[in-house]
């Protein structure tokens, strides 16, 4: 894995964006914040695209993102990073925890998923848990699997991921496995993670060589990113990504979870509802700097 060269020891700061979609108000106010927030230290801001899903993400998208941007007068350091450019760094990573015995391969479907998450719920008379994103916990099914067994059907070309076996991940990265969240006014408190919670999570697929998880340790560590900030909906999901930190051996970052925008029915802004683009609001007239006034960064 080659490291981007170190700059300065100014903090770092990273927005990065999925390309399955045109920006609207909350990707702005996320940048905006980040911007906010590196101008507060004297950071360093860089953009990362996060382009791995070939299905959902479209180039086109990653022009709309730079426009938009552009548009609202934020500037990031050259040269943007495309993780879909990067999938050997992943793969690396992916092996050390392999080599680790950290990692195996699931065939299971969705479908065998839910079915034998049903079977557990009737056998138990009780429902399964779910993560903190509400979907079930992995079962467990292929945890157990003979190396030879899996060897032959991964040889006879049977579709599989590979998942993280998280109990022995917890036991292998230690006690005390966390992150410190810092405030606007650069407080700091150290958040203990769970990441029992998420149970055997998926790392790679097939189409998909890494799982956002993994690209986006790998990447922080790699950009030598020192400040996160992005949403409270990816809150949880750092106690995944502390673990595979601890696991790889990378730094940890500081952590800024930011309230997510919401609409007039009080639903969470998302591009699948098509909430309003930032193309959109420019074409009506909106400008960046009523943009920044309204999200308050004006
Ligand atoms: N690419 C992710 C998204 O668009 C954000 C990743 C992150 O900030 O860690 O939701």
């Amino acid at each position: 894995m080659a490291a981007d060269p170190p700059v300065s020891g100014k903090p770092v700061f990273r927005f990065a964006p999925s390309p399955n979609g045109r920006l609207h108000l909350g990707h702005a106010f996320s940048a905006l914040a980040n911007e906010a927030l590196a101008q507060r230290v004297d950071g360093r801001l860089l953009l990362r695209i996060e382009d791995i899903d070939p299905v959902r993400c479209r180039p086109d998208y990653i022009d709309g993102i730079i426009e938009d941007l552009d548009w609202l007068g934020i500037r990031f350091e050259q040269p943007v990073r495309r993780q879909s450019a990067h999938l050997a760094d992943y793969a690396a990573a992916l092996s050390v925890l392999r080599v680790r015995g950290l990692v195996y391969p699931c065939f299971c479907s969705r479908q065998d998923v839910r079915a034998a998450v049903a079977r557990r719920e009737s056998e138990v008379g009780r429902p399964w848990p779910v993560d903190p994103d509400g979907a079930p916990l992995y079962p467990g099914c292929c945890r157990g699997l003979a190396e030879a067994d899996a060897s032959r059907r991964i040889g006879a070309g049977e579709p599989h991921v590979l998942r993280l076996d998280m109990a022995r991940a917890a036991i292998l990265a230690g006690g005390d496995i966390g992150y410190e969240v810092f405030d606007a006014d650069g407080r700091r408190r150290f958040v203990r993670a769970q990441p029992a919670r998420w149970g055997d999570v998926v790392l790679a697929r097939k189409d998909v060589p890494t799982s956002y998880h993994l690209a986006v340790v790998v990447d922080d560590a790699l950009q030598g990113v020192t400040h996160v900030v992005r949403g409270t909906d990816l809150e949880a999901a750092t106690d995944i990504h502390a673990t595979l930190q601890r696991l790889l051996g990378l730094p940890t970052p500081l952590y800024h979870f930011h309230e997510l925008l919401i609409d007039a029915e009080g639903r969470k802004l998302a591009k699948s509802r098509s909430s309003e683009s930032l193309a959109t609001l420019r074409e009506r007239g909106v400008t960046a700097a009523m943009i920044r006034q309204r999200l308050g960064f004006g």
